[in-house]
């Protein structure tokens, strides 16, 4: 039988196991990269575990999340970063140089690659070929030390495209589209493999739109075969030598296919507050627009950017809308500064700002309070951007460029007839993407080579390794598609304390209970109770780190998303699935008890645990692999690797 594109990947990457549905793998990774957010956490665990030097072909380290410097915290952070990216033999992105997903496209990424990133976008070069994953920080800090990442094999569904995209429908609506069908849990595990004759009329960076957001389907990554399309991105890039080409056998066998006629698509967008409300922009015209935000890793490219100033371009921007580009990267601000575009937007009314993640994760440009906002951003989840009562819609550049225009939600075809001149802009890449590369800082370049630790920057904190008996209070009952933006938010207020895990940890779970920090301290020990998909959202970390800290040894749960449940074994608190019964009886506030051994049911591979709550038992079921098992038991990854350094194994 032949093989899909992923499976090839993968067998060459593959250190163990085999490459059956279910089983656990290990790859190893070629490329890994990291973020200012999660970054500091990664390179004090490089350097809590005494390693020298990064093992693999290129790490990357970018600073694109929290690149205001406000006070000295994240100069601070943003000075570690450089310091550790020197001494340790990382590239070093400097604060303002982009977003990690757009630099590293430009820079780094290259067909038939691994990439692990701690960031969930990580599968953003799926468009060009990469198998790119995401992952919780740790997981990116032992991959950097050499190890192999594991994960368990997922299943590879072929999404196959027919047809061509229609005038103004774009790559956002394909993957729109996909949302609308599957939900934000339809992609969990699973990996996503375009397919078929629709393939070839996107471009790299069409496809590494929808790459992007099938983080938002849950999907493990999504990757694209590789052809003259790809050939010509690589070319643009300058690193046409890069070039490979991968494609699937032709007899390759697929767990499921998904077809959709691009030629069917027309203009979406998704509504308040999740990814998935997703419905055809016609539907939701004539709402009013206070706020448009071009920008993001999702559509934040030079590519994206020029179809709003060709729409802009000799008209003006409604006056009730205020509207604002936020490039993915220096180097698209500045082609686009050098083309003249820049000066065309603004004159147009845009407010032009730093190539950087900001009003994405609520840190600048916060919408007015029960406004509407429209982004072409890859996530709306209540209160990201920065305000409880926000009204954020996702949709194409060209969807925003309407309704900044109109000063309403518009289909631009509607738009079109209205003022009779607008013509479709159509995807138009540059010849070269020669933007200049000071802020691009290589390891033989470095400008330091020892850590540099400001005041804000604390040590990483350890557990014990994992006890017999669990018991504790049901600290917090929480509903279904709890993220962590609701375990710890990244807003600047809260993000400036990433380094900081006994300050930042009092902000655990605020915006679900502000009493929920300092009550977990008191009660030295307790459990979280979760309904479905508990902790979908962003790789970050500090969503299990932060409850960990504060004593937090259980999650008991209907379902888990992927890096957060990998990051509750890597921080030694016990993932335990509970079925919709068990989750109706439990009220916040009950005594909980693991009824069993802890340390010897999790190391013998027990897989149903009794749970008393009150005066009942309910069984609940622990679904892990040996491997996460044994970090489980030391206390979480840090300890678990250690501990086989120590024993040379
Ligand atoms: Fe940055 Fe938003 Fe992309 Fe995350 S999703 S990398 S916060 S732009």
């Amino acid at each position: 039988m032949g093989q899909t594109l992923t499976e090839k990947i993968l067998d060459d990457h593959l250190v163990e196991g085999e490459l059956e549905t279910g089983e656990e793998i290990g790859i190893e990774i070629d490329q890994v990269l990291t973020q200012d957010t999660t970054g500091t956490m990664v390179w004090l665990q490089f350097e809590a575990m005494g390693l020298d030097e990064v093992q693999t072909e290129i790490a990357a380290q970018y600073c694109d999340h929290q690149t205001y410097q406000f006070d000295f915290k994240n100069t601070d952070d943003h000075r570690f970063l450089r310091s550790a990216a020197g001494t340790y033999g990382a590239h070093f992105s400097r604060p303002g140089n982009g977003i990690c997903h757009n630099v590293h496209r430009e820079n780094f990424a290259a067909p038939g690659k691994t990439l692990l990133g701690s960031d969930s976008h990580t599968p953003t070069p799926g468009g060009i070929g990469e198998l790119a994953i995401g992952s919780g920080g740790i997981d990116v800090t032992v991959a950097m030390g050499g190890a192999p990442y594991y994960i368990e094999m997922p299943e590879i569904v072929s999404v196959r495209l027919e047809g061509e995209l229609p005038e103004w429908a774009t790559a956002k609506d394909v993957i729109l589209e996909l949302l609308r069908r599957l939900s934000v849990k339809g992609g969990v595990g699973k990996i996503l493999e375009y397919t078929g004759p629709g393939v070839e009329s996107l471009t790299a960076p069409e496809r590494m739109t929808i790459t992007n957001m099938g983080t938002e389907l849950g999907a493990t990554t999504s990757i694209f075969p590789t052809d003259e399309q790809t050939k010509d991105y690589l070319e643009r890039v300058n690193r046409g030598e890069e070039y490979v080409e991968l494609q699937p056998d032709d007899d390759a066998e697929y767990d499921d296919e998904i077809v959709v006629d691009l030629s069917d698509l027309e203009p979406l967008i998704a509504q308040p507050s999740m990814p998935d409300k997703v419905v055809p922009v016609s539907e939701v015209e004539g709402e009013s627009v206070e706020q448009v935000i071009v920008g993001s890793c999702t559509n934040g490219g030079y590519e994206d950017i020029l179809p709003v100033a060709k729409m802009l371009e000799g008209r003006e921007t409604s006056m009730e809308t205020e509207t604002i580009v936020a490039p993915g990267s220096k180097q698209a601000s500045e082609m686009l500064a050098r083309e003249g575009w820049v000066a065309e937007m603004m004159a147009a009314g845009v407010n032009f700002s730093e190539a950087t993640c900001g009003a994405c994760i609520g840190i600048g440009h916060v919408p007015a309070s029960d406004s509407v906002s429209l982004r072409t951003f890859n996530r709306n989840f209540e209160g990201r951007s920065g305000i409880e009562d926000d009204n954020v819609y996702l949709c194409s550049p060209e969807v925003a460029a309407a309704a900044a225009l109109k000063g309403e939600i518009i289909d631009p075809r509607n738009l079109a007839d209205e003022l009779g001149d607008l013509e479709a802009p159509g995807v138009e890449l540059p010849d070269e993407y020669d933007g200049s590369k000071t802020d691009l800082i290589a390891p033989d370049e470095a400008v330091d080579d020892e850590l540099i630790k400001g005041p804000n920057i604390g040590d990483v904190p350890l557990k014990d390794q994992l006890g017999t008996d669990i018991s504790g209070e049901a600290l917090l009952k929480m509903e279904d598609n709890i993220t962590t933006d609701h375990i710890i938010p990244a807003t600047q207020d809260i993000l400036m304390y990433r380094s900081n895990v006994p300050k930042l940890s009092e902000f655990t779970l605020s915006r679900v209970d502000d009493t929920f920090a300092q009550r977990a301290l008191d009660a030295d020990g307790g459990f979280l109770v979760a309904g479905e998909n508990y902790g979908q959202g962003s790789s970050r970390e500090h969503a299990a780190l932060c409850p960990m800290y504060l004593g937090i040894e259980g999650v008991l749960a209907q379902s888990f998303a992927r890096i957060h449940r990998a990051n509750l074994f890597n921080f030694g608190i016990i993932p335990l699935t509970i079925d919709e019964e068990t989750y109706e009886s439990i009220d916040q506030g009950d005594e909980i008890e693991i009824v069993d051994d802890v340390y010897e049911a999790v190391t013998s591979g027990q897989e149903e645990f009794t749970v008393r709550v009150g005066d009942e038992e309910y069984t609940a079921t622990l679904d892990a692999s040996e491997r996460e098992r044994d970090i489980l038991a030391a206390g979480g990854k840090l300890a678990w690797t250690k501990e086989q350094a120590e024993g040379g194994s």
